[in-house]
């Protein structure tokens, strides 16, 4: 009976796109950064495993092709999104040509617009030659089956909302990223649009499967979708997934020392710090240390990285941004503390 309740709880039905999946799904992030037959073994053991639900993007370098390949290897249905940040009609039906050839499949589940940064990158999108445009056409030839839109911004994603153009968000949501369980969460589920919850781990901030994704799960309807490049990281994570969503009073607890420990030190990316007067891509900075753990040298040889690490040297201490951020953080303490570590001790060890 018990066992019945929670295999109930585990299913969830995705808003209005009417997907029914497990509600931990596959981030396809980290499969880049291993080799292709590690990448490709994870994905299959996902699957095997009972993963229904698996998103990528055409960003994430060999991702979709890898999770083609794998999916190649099974009869098992999983729903598949992927997305992409072309914000033209044209363009963005050419992104879908690419995923389906990568994914090998006629037709995606869902596709999303995204990192739409702000109010000028959204009106871009939803513009009479736009993404959204192309994301429609592509719906109505049978290419995609829903549209979703994807932001680190809650201002942005509470905005998509009241325009109901999309049938998902994906939104930051973690225990030290909760602000979009007062407002998001409950409005989108209200309408009908479905939610996804990326960086469970706020980004590799933290490590601990069992507080992490029971916080994320302990919220009902919404689907969560770890990455992981390795079979031993999923089986931690589908482990925490085969037992109950509860926090107990000490896991909440732990919890709570957590978010004390990182209170002033963590940045939860909502941008309410820009503009920076230097250009500094403020958020990306401060979580460069994290990224640049788990994806090393690669992410480093990205354009927008190395020109936000140089404009980030030249960050004057003006304190405008701190002034902005709702969460009072030191910014330039810790840009500087994160270009040292950056120089001194990645660098150069
Ligand atoms: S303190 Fe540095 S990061 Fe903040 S606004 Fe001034 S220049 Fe930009
Ligand atoms: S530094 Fe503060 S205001 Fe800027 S993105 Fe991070 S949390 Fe938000």
């Amino acid at each position: 009976m018990e066992q019945d309740r929670r295999s109930v709880r585990r299913r969830m039905v995705l808003g209005r796109t009417g997907l029914e999946v497990n509600r931990m799904g596959f981030g396809g992030i980290p499969i880049q950064r291993v080799p292709e037959n590690e990448a490709v073994e994870t994905v299959l053991h996902a699957v095997n495993c009972g993963i229904d639900f698996i998103d990528t993007a055409r960003a994430y370098t060999t991702s979709e092709r890898r999770i083609g390949l794998a999916l190649q290897q099974t009869d098992k249905k999983v729903a598949l999104a992927s997305k992409s940040q072309v914000r033209t009609a044209d363009g963005i039906r050419r992104e879908i040509e690419a995923s389906l050839e990568n994914l090998q499949r006629d037709r995606l589940d869902l596709y999303q617009c995204h990192y739409v940064k702000d109010e000028a990158d959204y009106a871009q999108v939803i513009s009479p030659d736009g993404a959204l445009q192309g994301l429609v056409r592509a719906r109505q030839e049978g290419l995609i089956g829903h549209i979703g839109i994807t932001s680190h911004s809650l201002d942005l994603i509470d905005r998509a909302l009241d325009d109901e153009l999309f049938d998902t968000v994906m939104i930051c949501f973690s225990f030290l990223e909760s602000a979009a369980e007062n407002k998001i969460i409950p409005k989108a589920l209200e309408k009908n649009i479905g939610v996804i919850a990326m960086k469970p781990f706020s980004g590799g901030v933290l490590a601990e499967a069992r507080l992490c994704l029971k916080y994320v799960l302990s919220h009902p309807g919404i689907l969560v979708i770890p990455g992981v490049e390795s079979i031993t990281l999923f089986d931690a994570n589908w482990q925490v997934f085969q037992g109950s969503f509860q926090l107990s009073e000490s896991e909440q607890q732990e919890i709570g020392d957590i978010r004390r420990q990182y209170d002033k030190a963590f940045c939860r990316r909502c941008d309410y710090c820009q503009p920076c007067s230097e250009e500094i891509p403020i958020q990306l900075i401060l979580g460069m240390r994290y990224a640049i753990q788990r994806f090393g040298d690669a992410i480093l040889q990205k354009e927008w990285m190395q020109s936000g690490i140089e404009n980030a040297r030249r960050c004057s201490e003006c304190g405008e941004c701190m002034e902005r951020c709702p969460y009072e953080l030191p910014i330039p303490d810790m840009i500087r503390r994160n270009l040292r570590w950056l120089d001194e001790d990645y660098q150069s060890g």
